[in-house]
């Protein structure tokens, strides 16, 4: 029993370290898994940093061509002749047909009636065509580039030949323009608005719009259409499990991995990490996929897990092992039914005992124990009360000696005993003490009392153990033909 639990703990002691164990490791994993998120992140934060920035550029670059012409004195496009007036639709237009990518002027009214500064600005517009062409020839899949006057005409590029008034009136209603102009953008400011539906039928898309002041005076909006699929490319190139979102300042949604509605504002509550990009205007934020991150280490760290889980079960195997080979030797140096050293133990630790006695010259006494009349007892009370007086007389042999003594059931009921440092009087001493406590001993449903015969002598140095044996043997034979119950030493 004793045993059963040493093992018992063993095991508890090995699930304990097996549980520190997936613990630690998988902490590391998590770990690693966050700085391989971060990472991915980070890389694809720069790239669509990089992309609104360059399309900043780009609209920058309008802007300063647009003031430089604006600043050109009567400035004259070859272009403005072939400006049309469209009376059916109340419109002036012009299709710009130059090299690949067409351009459309539209402005509502007849042109007799636009104003010298009118003029002015779509000359200085219409110089902005080759910019229009390079921006739209760029690898950042731009929907449209546009340019919208207070005045009421739009020059946009790739060409929109579906025009007319009451369209062009429309167009002024859409977020490129309402969220821009100086009553709704007071700083002028580049604005990126929310996802809207394109007034010209290309999809949802947000616009990068700058106001246009000439002289301080609010002229226009130039813009720059990004579609929503576009973004969403970037951020479906994030190969993460969670959620990625890219929100403007105000948390408004502008592109996910996700579903979403068009003025759904993130939840912050679970964010995982955000990254603040394009001069603060826009955040890309990871909300991890809690079950998904722990199926995900849980089969990354299996390997190590079973790994693991296999060295401690062979060190359980092992510990066992040990546990059992301490066991036989216990079993194999004890006689079974007075768990004394057995005759061949003994005898080993014997040996052992007198090379320490020569070395330093020790003495050491023997005492060889028989009982009287055994086979009597076994014929009158049974072998099994037989039995329990071997047992009740080692207990006795047993209470008498020292640690240091070596005890021994030496055969049937025989009994030998190794007393260490002791001289032949002190061994005699305790040879009467113990036959005296056994003529005394009561034992249940045996009437007679129990004599034992007892052989004492001292070690000779450098004897051998058998000379030393044959000694007590002999004066044990000696007490026997004495008349037994009596102890003789020599
Ligand atoms: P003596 O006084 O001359 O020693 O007589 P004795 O009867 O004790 O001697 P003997 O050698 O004739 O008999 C010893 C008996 O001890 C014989 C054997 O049956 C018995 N015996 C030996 N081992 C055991 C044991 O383990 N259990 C029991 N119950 N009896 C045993
Ligand atoms: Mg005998
Ligand atoms: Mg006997």
């Amino acid at each position: 029993m004793k045993k059963v639990f040493k093992l018992y703990n063993i095991f508890i002691f090995l699930l304990i370290i097996f549980f520190i164990g997936l613990s630690f490791i998988y902490e590391k994993e998590e770990n690693q898994l966050k700085i391989n998120t971060l990472n991915k992140i980070q890389t694809q934060s720069k790239y669509i940093n990089e992309y609104f920035l360059i399309n900043k550029a780009f609209i920058l670059s309008l802007k300063n061509s647009l003031l430089g012409n604006l600043n050109i004195d009567n400035l004259v496009h070859p272009a403005f002749g072939k400006i049309k007036n469209k009376e059916k639709k109340d419109i002036y237009n012009i299709l710009c047909n130059v090299n690949d990518i067409k351009s459309t002027l539209n402005g509502v009214g007849s042109l007799a009636n636009i104003d010298i500064d009118t003029i002015q600005e779509i000359n200085s517009i219409l110089y902005l065509n080759p910019l229009f062409k390079t921006i739209l020839n760029s690898e950042h899949d731009i929907q449209w580039v546009y340019y919208s006057s207070k005045k009421e005409f739009i020059y946009i590029a790739p060409t929109n030949e579906v025009w007319d008034k009451k369209f062009l009136k429309y167009l002024y209603t859409k977020e490129f323009w309402t969220e821009a102009i100086p009553s709704n953008n007071p700083s002028g400011e580049l604005i990126l608005t929310k996802i809207y539906d394109d007034g010209a039928g290309k999809g949802y898309m947000t616009t990068l719009s700058l106001p246009i002041f000439f002289d301080s005076e609010f002229r226009g909006i130039l813009s720059i259409d990004i579609a929503l699929k576009t973004l969403n490319k970037m951020i479906n190139n994030i190969k993460l499990p969670g959620k990625i979102y890219l929100t403007n300042e105000d948390d408004l949604i502008i592109s996910s991995n996700q579903v979403f509605k068009l003025d759904e504002y993130l939840d912050k509550k679970h964010i995982t990490f955000s990254l603040d990009l394009f001069d603060n205007k826009l955040k890309l934020v990871y909300i991890e996929n809690k079950k998904n991150k722990i199926l995900t280490i849980l089969l990354n760290i299996l390997p190590i897990v079973i790994l693991l889980l296999f060295s401690l079960i062979i060190v359980y195997i092992l510990m066992h092992q040990v546990l059992l080979i301490k066991k036989i030797k216990i079993i194999a140096n004890k006689d079974f039914l007075t768990s004394l050293l057995n005759r061949r133990a003994m005898m080993r630790e014997t040996i052992k005992q007198l090379e320490i006695a020569n070395r330093y010259n020790l003495k050491m006494s023997l005492l060889l124990l028989d009982i009287d009349f055994f086979k009597k007892v076994n014929d009158t009370y049974g072998h099994q009360a037989g039995d329990l007086v071997i047992q009740e007389i080692s207990k006795i042999l047993a209470k008498n000696t020292r640690e240091s003594d070596l005890v021994s059931r030496y055969g049937g009921e025989e009994f030998l005993i190794l007393l260490y440092n002791t001289d032949v009087d002190s061994a005699y001493l305790l040879a009467e003490r113990i036959r005296k406590e056994i003529l005394n001993l009561k034992i249940k449903g045996i009437n007679s009392s129990l004599t034992i015969s007892i052989g004492c002598t001292e070690y000779i140095k450098d004897e051998s153990i058998d000379s030393f044996i044959n000694r007590a043997d002999c004066l044990l034979y000696k007490a026997k033909e004495k008349g037994r119950n009596q102890t003789i030493k020599a």
